[in-house]
């Protein structure tokens, strides 16, 4: 194997980031283009400058663009606006979910982030719009990504915006609105015959190739850059809320990133002092065709066991989840739980979402409600304390999920007796 290319980051001196530490020895190195630490593999993450976070206000934040880009003094990229990617992708809207919550038998508030508002009707957007910003920070000429759809999407999108290049790898039988969605951006699209897990690890293998030595690969060698930008789904729901945390959050798991992520961010925001303190707990939603993480929580585990994905929340199926031990260390450290659900399941979730709230998820979001349903069912998640569900991608994108369920209630002749004939009159 070829030693990984690490490209400096020289960041403008507002940035406080400040290092790359390793999440399993505590190695640190200089920021660059570097996932995996030299001493034991284990995958590096962001460090930050403590005194720069907590130069961050909640004014500076409100006087900020509308956008992810407000939290840019608690992000590690996009701090030299001429660098920074932003197609309005954050600030997506908060939703007070009574009727939902009423069905549920909660008796605080439920609310519901909906991030299926980004541009490319995604969460991805969030990673995408960090990794991508640093990514030219760090030199690259061109943008990749291993998929299971909603990334391929973001990352052709991002990349057309600012005219850079892309080549995208998805799994071969990816749902086709994920496939058209994201050609339609123009990039180059690889479908491969295998798993996403097989697409990742051409992918990691690519990247150490001379011919890829000027392509960032989002979720590979700028993961620990990437994965920052699922902050902001926590530093969000807090403004939103008005500068507070929820007593409780249920978030979908692919390979766990944004679960950790988001308990990053509310950490770091009581650390800073723009929240209160609060024992916040963290719970995690699978699909019992792919629930590694799920399953490790269940048997008491410390490890994750690779599964071979099946189901229709293909979204999430990554068989062998690299952050799956953060995850589970994020869940059981805050008192939370983890559950799965079948694919009837998922589809009964996005049908109880949409008649509730309006929201019309993909299946990512039918699991996470669904999975909110059996938590409180079983007694693992208490209804009486504030909860936040969040919604991570659009019902557009997985209709057969649910089309083959749904119809026109009558179909008519344009007239009275039509009417009266299908009972309606
Ligand atoms: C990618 C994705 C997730 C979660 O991804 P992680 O790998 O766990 O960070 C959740 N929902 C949707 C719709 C996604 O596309
Ligand atoms: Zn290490």
């Amino acid at each position: 194997m070829t030693a990984t290319i690490n490209r400096p980051l020289q960041p403008p001196a507002s940035s406080p980031a400040s290092a790359l530490l390793c999440r399993n020895c505590g190695a640190d190195y200089p920021l660059g283009a570097q996932h995996a630490c030299f001493e034991c593999f284990g995958p590096l993450e962001v460090g930050y400058d403590a005194d720069r976070l907590a130069s961050v206000t909640r004014q500076g934040i409100e006087d900020g663009p509308h956008s992810l880009w407000r939290y840019a003094g608690l992000l590690p990229a996009g701090h030299d606006p001429a660098t920074r990617v932003d197609s309005g992708t954050g600030m997506t809207p908060l939703i007070r979910a009574d009727r939902l919550a009423d069905r549920l038998g909660f008796t605080a508030p439920l609310w519901v982030k909906d991030d299926s508002a980004n541009p490319t009707h995604s969460f991805k957007d969030r990673v995408v719009s960090v990794a991508i910003t640093a990514a030219r920070e760090l030199g690259f000429r061109r943008i990749a990504c291993a998929s299971t759809g909603n990334l391929a999407n973001s990352v052709a999108a991002h990349a057309a915006r600012i005219g850079m290049d892309s080549i995208v790898f998805v799994p071969w039988d990816l749902e086709p609105a994920k496939i058209t969605q994201t050609a339609v951006y123009g990039g180059t699209l690889v479908a491969v015959d295998g798993s996403y897990d097989d697409v990742n690890r051409l992918c990691s293998e690519l990247a150490e190739t001379d011919e890829f030595e000027e392509t960032a690969f989002v979720n590979v060698n700028v993961r620990p850059y990437y994965a920052e930008g699922s902050k902001t789904l926590g530093y969000e729901v807090a403004e939103q809320l008005g500068w507070r945390l929820p007593q409780q959050v249920v978030a979908p798991m692919a390979s766990g990133s944004l679960l950790t992520k988001v308990h990053k961010g509310f950490k770091e925001l009581a650390t800073i002092g723009l929240v209160q303190p609060l024992e916040y707990r963290i719970y995690g939603a699978q699909s019992s065709g792919c629930s590694p993480i799920a399953h490790a929580f269940e048997t008491g585990s410390d490890t994750v066991l690779p599964v071979r994905p099946t189901g229709i929340a293909k979204s999430l199926n990554i068989g062998n989840p690299a952050d799956g031990p953060y995850a589970l260390d994020a869940v059981r450290g805050t008192g939370g739980a983890m559950a799965h659900v079948d694919d009837e399941e998922i589809r009964a979730g996005i049908q109880l979402l949409a008649e509730t709230t309006g929201v019309f998820a993909e299946t990512a979001g039918g699991v996470t409600t669904a999975v909110c349903k059996k938590l409180v069912e079983t007694g693992r998640l208490d209804p009486s304390r504030e909860t936040v569900l969040y919604n991570t991608g659009d019902g557009l994108k997985t209709l057969d999920a649910v089309a083959g369920r749904l119809s026109p209630t009558a179909v008519i002749a344009p007239t009275l007796a039509g009417m009266r004939a299908a009972g309606l009159l």
